[in-house]
């Protein structure tokens, strides 16, 4: 069993395959040199200095894990059933991709001093010091990262100004009338957000918008996305979707044999949602393998059709979502969202599919069990705030 990527994913399915009896050698290969860490603290605690790192808590020695960092694999070839690395070849038997995903540079970015990424520990540990300056920091994107990392930056005393191409925050993820009520969360923790406003070119020490307006920047952190890490597999015969992501089937193997694929590096057909979902969230670098580790070693198929979950934290606040929404199911508020805890529901006919949870991590667990199990229920009963969601089932 080779494992290549040393992330969340490819750890989580090495302890998965020995906790379900797996007997083989396990090879655990990541082009990090690091001991595997986890990332979500790397936009909060490690940024802030509250904690050193977030290496994982795994025995991989007791475990039988061989574990090759520093190590980038940049081809596979299936036919010989070999990875190839600069060291020399990697045979294997069974392989599982946990590549994850790299983050998307802003075009004429790269090289210029005092421009920050926030994917990897070292990422972070760059930024460390640059919030101890306490600089004016310029943020690009106000998505997860660019929220959790101008929450980090304010806390430590930094001017930050983030900029936006979109209306609002979270354009990607969120519907308008959601995102709304968040962007006066950058003003009241004293950021300033910059929306319809796109970057025309970075400067040292400032950014430059369409607009014509500069922006002075100690520092500028990048935060426009992610896009799966699957470059290498390239002319390998894996095949691969629209945003270059592994295409797996519902029980996470690719399209070529004895070849898995898990996390962020890959997408998969929900039987739940009707759709191929690709999910850059921890949860999922979890729970999908579990189902990898079963196909290997069960003798029943096992399918992967979970209810997608993450949370994030952002100007003091715990935001959480489950499942999954499209732009035509009904949306229904729980709360006020000019308070500190609400709740916005995504209703299917009478199903919950999906729900965005600020502040109220009971709705959000009780929301999930109804997505879960697929329960109708009663929209008027669901959008009393007042009542547990449990109460709601029709
Ligand atoms: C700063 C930050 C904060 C986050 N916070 C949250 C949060 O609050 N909540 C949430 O739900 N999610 C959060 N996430 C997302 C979550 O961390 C990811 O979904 C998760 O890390 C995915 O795990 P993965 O193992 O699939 O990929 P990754 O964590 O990206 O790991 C992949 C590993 O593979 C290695 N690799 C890549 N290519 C090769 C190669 N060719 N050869 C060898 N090794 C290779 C990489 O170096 C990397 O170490 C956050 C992400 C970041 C970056």
């Amino acid at each position: 069993m080779v494992v290549v990527g040393a992330g969340m994913a490819g750890v989580q399915t090495a302890v998965a395959l020995r906790e379900q009896g797996f007997t083989g050698t396990v090879t655990l290969i990541g082009a990090e040199p690091h001991q595997p860490y986890d990332r979500p603290p790397l936009s909060k605690a490690v940024l802030l200095g509250k904690a050193e790192g977030s290496a994982f808590d795994v025995d991989f020695e007791a475990l039988g894990i061989e574990v090759q960092l520093g190590r980038e694999v940049v081809g596979l070839r299936p036919a010989d059933h070999e990875l190839d690395t600069a060291e020399g070849p990697v045979p294997y038997d069974v392989l599982v991709l946990a590549t994850g995903a790299e983050p998307i540079r802003l075009p004429g970015a790269d090289g210029i001093p005092g421009v920050h990424l926030l994917r990897t520990l070292d990422d972070a540990e760059r930024l460390r010091p640059v919030l101890a300056r306490q600089h004016d920091i310029v943020v690009v994107g106000a998505g997860w990262i660019g929220a959790e990392f101008a929450t980090a930056a304010r806390e430590a005393g930094c001017a930050v100004t983030v900029v936006e191409a979109a209306d609002r925050p979270l354009a990607g993820a969120l519907p308008a009338e959601v995102a709304a009520p968040m962007a006066a969360w950058y003003a009241a923790a004293g950021a300033t957000l910059r929306t319809h406003a796109r970057v025309k070119h970075i400067e040292p020490g400032e950014v430059v918008l369409d607009d014509g307006s500069r922006l002075p920047a100690g520092a500028v952190v990048v935060g426009i996305g992610a896009r799966p890490a699957t470059a290498w597999l390239t002319g390998s015969g894996i095949e691969l979707g629209a945003h270059r992501e592994v295409l797996a089937d519902d029980g996470l193997r690719t399209s070529v044999p004895d070849v898995y694929a898990v996390g962020d590096c890959a997408s998969f057909p929900s039987g739940r949602y009707g759709e191929r979902l690709l999910v850059h969230h921890w949860d999922n670098a979890l729970q999908g393998p579990r189902t990898v580790a079963a196909n290997i070693v069960g003798e029943t198929p096992a399918v992967y059709d979970p209810v997608p979950y993450f949370w994030s934290e952002q100007f003091g606040r715990f935001v959480q979502y489950a499942g999954h929404h499209a732009s035509a199911d009904t949306t229904l508020w729980r709360g006020d969202p000019a308070t500190p805890a609400w709740s916005v529901c995504w209703l299917r006919g009478d199903r919950l599919v999906a729900l965005l949870a600020v502040g109220r991590p009971r709705d959000l667990a009780q929301g999930r069990r109804l997505i879960e199990s697929a329960t109708p229920v009663d929209p008027a009963l669901l959008a009393d705030a007042s009542l547990p969601m449990k109460a709601a089932i029709a």
